[in-house]
């Protein structure tokens, strides 16, 4: 142990805390911060201070660089992981299902036919700067554009972020269109990461939103608790606990391996209130295939007061073929998991499927003669 934590003091720094509105992920450069520390520090210092290059994640995980770079090739979409995220990480294993969460791998330059750009169609159904208004009766707004991590699979890599950059000053349009459809009932805050967004910023939008009579419930996804889990503070705990609509906060956790002690610790004031915590998971080929991994993921999710929601199957984004799963192995797994666990316990197999009025179920297990 005492070894692990002076390497990872040796390689990892400080950066003051941002008291910007969006925090600008920034280079680990100068004083040192370790793997422990990270659990420990402000949610803005953990989140400033993320591991964007190879070196510093070889030296943390004990992985041998050259090796290391021999898989990797960095694109536009560059690694980016927070320390408290790393601290979860197994030692010396290259196929560590975290870290090949972020891992950058040669594999994605593969050029798949079929894999598009925008996979959701969302464009199509952008109807504000920053509103999407695809499915009736609720309305995803991106909050905040960048993130603390960098998911490989993620299906808006690809996004016009910066067209939808919505700050406090650029609200106005989203929220008077929201307020100009009573037909409207949810407000999924999405993103990029919504949580992004500082307490403060953060209070003010949920306080605009709920002024609008007609909203009953806000949604915010999420995988912030889980990569950052300080993130949830007292203040966002107490401000969400006394909201005036149903709020349900859904996780993004993969890996049952990603929830520690700290990612429930920092739950508990949400477990215990009425609020709904949720997770989805995306299907992914080398890191959750397995039943054993999914219904172990179920398990340790309720045990953290989390309900499975979704499983997503893989959709056919440019550059994450590598984690697309068959669509008929994933409904055998789903069966599998629905004879092994508790009904609530099994997460909706879905897939977004262009045009559609929702997401698309995929049935348990495939059609068989
Ligand atoms: C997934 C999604 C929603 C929410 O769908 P639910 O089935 O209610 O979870 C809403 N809007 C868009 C654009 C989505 O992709």
């Amino acid at each position: 142990m005492l070894e692990q934590d002076a390497i990872a003091t040796a390689t990892v720094h400080v950066d003051k805390p941002v008291a910007e509105d969006v925090i600008k992920p920034r280079r680990i450069t100068d004083e040192t911060l370790s793997l422990q520390a990270s659990l420990h520090c402000d949610w803005q210092t953990a989140t400033s201070n993320t591991v964007d290059d190879l070196e510093t994640l070889a030296a943390l995980l004990q992985l041998d660089a050259l090796e290391l770079r021999k898989q990797v090739e960095t694109n536009e979409f560059q690694l980016r992981v927070p320390l408290p995220f790393v601290s979860r990480m197994r030692k010396a294993d290259l196929r560590d299902p975290l870290l090949l969460q972020v891992l950058p791998l040669k594999l994605e330059l593969l050029d798949v036919p079929g894999n598009h750009h925008d996979a959701l169609d969302e464009k199509t159904y952008n109807v504000r700067p920053g509103l999407v208004h695809k499915y009736k009766a609720r309305v995803l707004l991106t909050a905040a554009v960048s993130c603390p991590v960098n998911c490989r699979y993620c299906f808006r890599r690809h996004f016009p972020y910066d067209e939808n950059r919505l700050t406090p000053s650029r609200w106005q349009p989203a929220l008077d269109y929201i307020r100009h459809d009573s037909s409207i009932k949810e407000v999924i805050l999405s993103g990029g990461e919504p949580l992004m967004l500082n307490d403060r910023t953060l209070t003010r939008l949920l306080d605009e939103i709920e002024s609008i009579e007609h909203i009953k419930h806000i949604r915010i996804h999420s995988r912030y608790p889980i990569v950052v889990p300080q993130r949830l503070t007292p203040e966002l705990c107490k401000r969400l606990i006394q909201a005036r609509c149903n709020i349900a906060l859904v996780l993004h956790c993969n890996h049952p391996n990603e929830i520690d002690k700290h990612v429930k610790h920092h739950l508990t004031a949400l477990v215990n209130s009425r609020v709904t915590l949720l997770n989805q998971s995306v299907l992914l080929k080398g890191i959750n295939n397995d039943v054993d991994t999914l219904s172990t993921l179920s398990e340790s999710l309720y045990d953290a007061g989390v309900i499975p929601y979704y499983l997503h199957a893989t959709d056919p984004v440019v550059g994450t073929a590598h984690f697309q799963v068959d669509d008929a192995l994933a409904q055998d797994l789903a069966l599998e998991l629905s004879y092994r666990l508790p009904g609530y316990l099994v997460p909706t197999l879905v897939r977004e499927v262009h045009g559609k009025q929702a997401k698309t179920r995929l049935p348990l297990a495939p059609a068989s003669d």
